[in-house]
């Protein structure tokens, strides 16, 4: 037990619930003495996103460098969330492009990355985190056009229900304003491609 469990109150209310779970699966004494506590404090962190505005972060913003349009892409990064639909991890990898407008202030790519990885960090349905991360872009930056590759490997589907394994990913993609269309999409298909298949 760590120093920081210690100080911790052996049995708090939201602990006791999850405790009571266990005894009613039948599944007292399966468990250690302070799994209640850890699995509360990894919901927790798992969570985090909830409870803070994950599109703060793009309001640092730098001075634009190129007057034109530039296509500025973020590769692999790299994520956790949980299924809205069965409180599962998920995870993957997500690519992201923005066309900032020309003249326009940028972002930092850290921005970028931590925004989405707050964005994960809520109960998510992973059809709906593509979109809200393109909202979040929309809301906060001058963008010409933003788009968004995710790849998931869902427990749900993995270790339950169909049991694919870890080898089957779920790849949605989102688009909106000049990366809808050629050429901009076809740019941001080739690096995705390019992702998507290493
Ligand atoms: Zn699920």
């Amino acid at each position: 037990m760590t120093a920081a469990m210690e100080d911790e109150p052996q049995h708090r209310s939201e602990d006791i619930l999850y405790r009571n779970l266990l005894d009613w699966m039948g599944l007292a004494g399966h468990t250690d003495e302070s799994t209640a506590t850890r699995y509360v404090r990894a919901l927790r962190q798992m969570t985090r996103g909830v409870h803070v505005d994950p599109g703060r972060h793009l309001q640092v913003q730098f001075p634009p460098v190129t007057t034109s349009l530039l296509l500025i892409t973020v590769k692999d990064i790299p994520y956790v969330s949980l299924c809205a639909h069965h409180m599962l991890p998920f995870w993957g990898t997500t690519t992201i492009a923005v066309l900032p407008t020309p003249g326009a202030k940028i972002v930092g790519l850290s921005k970028i990355t931590r925004c989405f990885q707050e964005l994960a960090a809520r109960p998510q349905i992973q059809e709906q985190l593509g979109q809200q991360m393109l909202d979040a872009i929309q809301g906060n930056l001058d963008v010409s056009g933003a788009a968004i590759a995710i790849r998931g490997t869902h427990t749900c589907m993995a270790l339950r229900g169909a049991a694919t394994g870890t080898n089957t990913e779920m790849v949605t993609t989102s688009n909106m304003g000049k990366l809808e269309h050629e050429p901009w999409l076809g740019q941001f298909l080739t690096i995705a491609r390019s992702v998507l298949t290493d």
